[in-house]
């Protein structure tokens, strides 16, 4: 058995730090193992999770590999968002294939080679979709990957804040420093799921968490098959009436929420790809909370052991938070180790002086 302290459900009050897809999982996971939560959050409009096109997909088009921990993510996530719509009593979840359009002869004969492997087998399919040929260009063919699909994150957020006023643990406004430590020195606890936005720097280390800039459209494209996903470098995603988010860009400046000329991009890629005229609907601009080895900080202060961090999603948040959150309250309410891979420990090399 551990020894280390773990929140009393009758007395302790878990104060939760930011309400976008990580906080809103972290919270839903607690109040559902009957723990005490309060969710507080800035509603900043241009955080993260408003921002995010909301596609989940287990495999890297970088190596075609799994990604990390990809068949635990996707069975977390296919019962956990289900679950919660009934809960919420909202629709969000929306599973549909991806057709990956091969960008080159050599990308053709690496997926025919990885469809044999057993363990990406239930990813990849060998079958091909029917009429896409008049849809997209697609000199080198395509392969279609199972288990993906879009999360309505903005549904997701609203539903979940209504369901935190009906159990009155919402609060909106900006959390400070001072009321982290008033909380503490009471006795409760507190996990900071403030995403790009560090509230303070009581770890003790220099958490290498990142902002990176991602822009991501809204286009109306009348014609285009809205049975599937697309990835051609860009992808996307058909949200109905032949509207589609289309994206994104990867920026390390400007970090401001301003359209930037990256995104002018995005609309070029479309023209040589997409075989539908479009209209530009709405552009958006965020910040992913990315780490220096992409994965996500999670865990509680050594120094203070009620007090703890869930952040550093990057572009996975919509597949990697179900499995991390339910990760982290196994180890919060039981004591269970955390995988070194998303402890926030491994950056202790990263010591502040003084
Ligand atoms: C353009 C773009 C496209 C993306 N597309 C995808 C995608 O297709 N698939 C995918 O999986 N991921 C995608 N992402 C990444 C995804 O958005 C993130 O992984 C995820 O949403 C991060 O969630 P979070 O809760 O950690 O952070 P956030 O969404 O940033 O939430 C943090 C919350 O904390 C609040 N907060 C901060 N400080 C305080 C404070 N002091 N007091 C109170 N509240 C505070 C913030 O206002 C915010 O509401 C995309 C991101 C961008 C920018």
């Amino acid at each position: 058995m551990s020894a280390v302290r773990l929140p009393d459900r009758e007395r302790d009050t878990i104060h939760i730090i930011g309400q976008g897809l990580a906080g809103s999982m972290l919270a839903l996971l607690l109040m559902e193992a009957d723990y005490k939560v309060h969710v507080h959050d800035d509603e900043y409009q241009t955080s993260s999770s408003v921002v995010a096109a909301g596609m989940w997909n287990p495999l890297s088009f970088v190596n075609l590999k799994l990604s990390w921990m990809g068949h635990e993510m996707v069975s977390s996530l296919e019962a956990i968002y289900p679950r919660f719509e009934k809960l919420l009593g909202a629709s969000f979840f929306h599973p549909m294939p991806l057709a990956r359009i091969f960008p080159d002869a050599g990308s053709t004969n690496l997926w025919e080679e990885r469809c044999d492997n057993p363990s990406l087998k239930p990813f990849m399919s060998d079958d091909s979709i029917s009429d896409i040929d008049s849809n997209f260009l697609q000199p080198h063919g395509h392969g279609v990957v199972q288990h993906c699909g879009w999360l309505d994150i903005p549904t997701f957020l609203y539903a979940a804040r209504k369901y935190f006023e009906a159990h009155t643990c919402y609060s909106a406004h900006a959390v400070s420093i001072g009321e982290q430590q008033h909380w503490l020195d009471q006795g409760d606890w507190v996990i900071q799921c403030t995403g790009w936005k560090k509230l303070s720097d009581d770890f003790g280390v220099d958490l290498p968490l990142i902002a990176n800039k991602g822009q991501v459209y809204t286009l109306e494209i009348p014609g285009l098959d809205e049975r599937y996903m697309s990835n051609f470098g860009r992808f996307t995603i058909p949200l109905g009436n032949n509207l589609f988010r289309v994206g994104s860009t990867y920026e390390h400046r400007p970090l401001d929420p301003l359209p930037s000329p990256a995104a002018q991009q995005i609309l070029e890629d479309v023209l040589q790809t997409v075989k539908h005229p479009y209209d530009v609907r709405e552009l958006k601009a965020g910040y992913r909370p990315t780490t220096i080895d992409r994965f996500p900080i999670v865990g509680l202060n050594q120094r203070h052991e009620r007090l703890g961090i869930f952040t550093g999603f990057g572009s996975r948040g919509v597949i990697a938070v179900p499995w991390c959150a339910s990760h982290f309250v196994e180890h919060l309410t039981q004591g269970s180790p955390l995988l070194p891979e998303v402890n926030w420990q491994r950056f202790q090399w990263r010591k502040k002086m003084g």
